[in-house]
């Protein structure tokens, strides 16, 4: 349930609703807008509905039922566009950001060449993954603490912040010392015990859609990280899985505009992933700009046809230049702005 505040509503009013919110069950999450308060009541209570009698309580406009499943992510809950900070960097806000980088950290060498390129060519996050969830166990599975260290060396270089993948609950408190916003890949959107711990992780989660997850899964998945405590989420799509072989995942870029409708987190878009194809990543990031997306996270290498994982998805970072410089004009287009 919605309970709307009258823009005049006391903080004593305020608190009583709150009061009787918890003492029916429910737990509350107050959403302070510009003009008003919103409490949003959380949970199953305790069996007896008297939240609709909360409407003639003092300073109540209004007392409305969420329609769907998701409620502290959805717009119906809270109107306003979120914006997660990663430092001074907003996602969600007028800037597009790009985050960019190789799928896998391999070397020092690798790292710091693909990182002072896409800094210069206008990215604001580094990627990398150092825990790789790979469909093939004989795949090379990621350089774990060694690669966050070369990351954390790489942001102090170039002034990037970073993104990385954990892949399990106990990696969390040791990914989130090195990470300004941890990755949840596709394979792990429904790892509820991961989730749950990214409740209390102290960072910023982008959470990738799942690779045969709907909208609404993805949106309950963001759920449970916002229940348990982090409301700092950005959500991507990142491609689905369909009956079409010829790109390596279907990447849905209506759910983007839906997403941007009903839920009120940041979206970004992963072209790489999505199309599997390097030639794929300009036209689909320029329709991921179009749709309303927040920003794009793309894989980059210096030299892809040596890459240990992703090669044939992976731009260049000469290709990666050209292509922010293209965006750039469609950016503007959106009314948002990429340095
Ligand atoms: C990745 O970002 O390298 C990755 C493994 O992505 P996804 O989880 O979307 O497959
Ligand atoms: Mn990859």
């Amino acid at each position: 349930m919605i309970i709307a505040m009258k823009p005049e509503a006391t903080e004593e009013q305020i608190q009583h609703i709150c009061d009787s919110i918890i003492g029916i069950g429910y737990t509350p999450h107050i959403i302070r807008g510009e003009e008003r308060v919103v409490i949003g009541a959380i949970g199953h209570g305790d069996g007896r509905d008297h939240l609709q009698g909360l409407i003639s309580a003092p300073g109540v406009a209004d007392v409305v039922p969420i329609s769907q499943p998701y409620k502290l992510v959805s717009r119906e809950l809270r109107p306003m566009q979120s914006v997660v900070k990663l430092g001074d960097l907003e996602i969600g806000g007028p800037e597009f950001i790009v985050m960019a980088g190789p799928c896998s950290v391999e070397t020092r060498d690798q790292l710091m060449e693909t990182a002072v390129a896409v800094r210069a060519a206008g990215a604001q996050v580094l990627r990398g993954g150092a825990y790789k969830p790979r469909t093939s166990p004989y795949d090379f599975q990621g350089l774990e603490e060694e690669g966050l260290k070369l990351l954390a060396e790489a942001r102090s270089r170039t002034g990037l912040k970073i993104i990385t993948e954990v892949i399990t609950p106990e990696d969390v408190e040791m990914v989130a010392r090195y990470a300004d916003i941890l990755q949840v890949g596709a394979r792990n959107m429904q790892n509820f015990a991961l989730l749950k711990r990214l409740g209390s992780a102290g960072r910023p989660v982008l959470l990738k859609r799942g690779l045969s997850a709907t909208i609404k899964e993805l949106l309950l998945s963001a759920e449970y990280i916002a229940l348990n405590g982090n409301h700092d989420i950005v959500l991507c799509e990142r491609g689905i899985r369909t009956f079409e072989p010829a790109t390596r995942n279907t990447l849905d870029l209506a759910a983007v505009a839906l997403l941007k409708e009903i839920s009120h987190l940041p979206v970004v878009v992963d072209p790489s992933h999505g199309t599997g194809k390097r030639s794929l990543v300009r036209p689909t990031s320029k329709a991921a700009v179009a749709v309303g997306a927040d920003g794009l996270i793309v894989e980059v290498h210096p030299r892809p046809e040596e890459a240990w994982s992703d090669g044939p998805q992976s731009l260049t970072t000469q290709g990666f230049a050209e292509l922010v410089a293209e965006l750039k004009a469609y950016v503007r287009l959106e009314s948002r702005y990429l340095n």
